[in-house]
């Protein structure tokens, strides 16, 4: 398989199910992390490697690079693979989804910005999402017919916080997650509630369905609930590790242990809360994404250039959702009609959030 993003969180947990199932590495891509990098190399001898830029390369321990986005989509077609798994972070990963679509390649996708940004123009029937919550609904579902779907979310780093203390947090203490470790920019999107939105999102596209909600579950043990037309609402209780949704996103059936049980009495109670707007100010468009989900490419774009002003102490943790909403507000009536609308619209947005920081 071709593995882009390979030095990060899903990257890693990647690479460990795919050693376990024998699957061998065609290629890997990667950004700054060159040690391990090389360490991969070294165990898992791809034939190719991508890099987000050139200025590493002559430290790679490899005679096969490609170096920034256009070569790696290059090297997509040279790879004979038919599964890519797309574990890049943010916009980053879109072209890579719509070129290995293009290829005929199966995509296992936990770049969950491909779908957020472009899911009208994708063919779902290509993609297997690597997220716990869409691998649970999957579980859950079976193929039946549903009345209304729920993911849960943990709450983030702020769950607890006194609001007012909030407003001053900073971008270190948004980086302590509660209950999952993973990679930083879904660390902060779970502190200010946009990773939920980008799931509902997210399901929206892989279950055809407007009908979906998130509630707040802390301890991270349910991830998803199916509510069906008799009365029913089952759950999907596993352990807070992505090993689960990537071996079946790897191998489409799973019949060995992947993670230990739940342990149900250990446990102990589990209670849902709802998502309050007042603590996670972008809920408050939750129902207009769902049905104006073309405007999803706006609050990535917009999303993504606030992460990087509140790193850089250019706005406060709550700026981010201000800087969002604005650009959502302003960008209202776009209507994309293909990708390459999308990749003219993110850019728009990203020019308009820069401006309105100098004003
Ligand atoms: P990380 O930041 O840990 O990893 C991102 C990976 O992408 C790294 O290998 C990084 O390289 C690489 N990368 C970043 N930019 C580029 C680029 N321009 N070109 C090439 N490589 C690049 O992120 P996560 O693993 O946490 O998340 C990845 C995706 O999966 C995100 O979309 C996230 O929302 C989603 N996801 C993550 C979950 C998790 O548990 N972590 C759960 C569900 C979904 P390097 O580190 O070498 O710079």
């Amino acid at each position: 398989m071709i593995l882009l993003g390979s030095t990060g969180s899903i990257g890693v947990n990647t690479l460990i199910i795919a050693s376990q199932h024998n699957i061998s590495i065609e290629a890997l891509v990667a950004g700054d992390n060159i040690a391990l990098l090389n360490e991969q190399i070294a165990v898992y001898k791809p034939k190719f490697i991508g890099l987000k830029d050139n200025t590493k390369k002559h430290l790679v321990n490899h005679n096969n690079i490609f170096c920034g986005e256009d070569e790696i989509l290059d090297m997509l077609s040279q790879c004979k693979s038919e599964m890519v798994v797309n574990a890049l972070v943010g916009y980053s990963g879109l072209r890579p989804t719509i070129v290995s679509i293009e290829l005929g390649k199966k995509v296992a996708l936990a770049n969950k910005e491909s779908l957020v940004t472009a899911g009208a123009f994708l063919d779902t029937s290509k993609i297997t999402p690597i997220d716990s919550e869409h691998f649970g609904l999957w579980y859950l579902l079976n193929h039946r017919p549903f009345d209304k779907l729920f993911i849960t979310a943990s709450g983030g780093a702020f769950r607890d916080w006194d609001i007012d203390k909030i407003k001053d947090a900073s971008f270190s203490d948004a980086l302590n997650h509660p209950t999952w470790s993973m990679g930083d920019k879904i660390t902060i999107d779970s502190a200010t509630m946009t990773n939920k939105l980008f799931e509902l999102l997210e399901a929206k596209w892989i279950f055809n369905t407007n009908n979906i909600d998130a509630v707040i579950e802390k301890k991270s043990i349910i991830h998803a609930l199916a509510q069906f037309n008799d009365g029913s609402t089952t759950a999907h209780f596993a352990g807070v590790d992505m090993k689960l949704p990537i071996a079946f996103a790897l191998l489409g059936e799973v019949d060995q242990s992947i993670l230990p049980p739940v342990d149900l009495l250990n446990i102990g109670s589990v209670e849902f809360l709802p998502i309050e707007a007042d603590r996670y100010p972008i809920w408050q468009i939750k129902e207009d994404i769902l049905s104006n989900s073309h405007l999803g490419v706006v609050i990535n774009a917009a999303n993504e250039e606030a992460i990087i002003a509140f790193k850089h102490n250019k706005c406060s943790f709550f700026g981010m959702s201000d800087i969002v909403l604005n650009a959502y507000k302003h960008f209202e009536d776009v209507q994309p009609k293909n990708t390459n609308d999308i990749l003219k619209i993110d850019s728009e947005v990203r020019a308009f959030v820069n401006s309105e920081a100098k004003r």
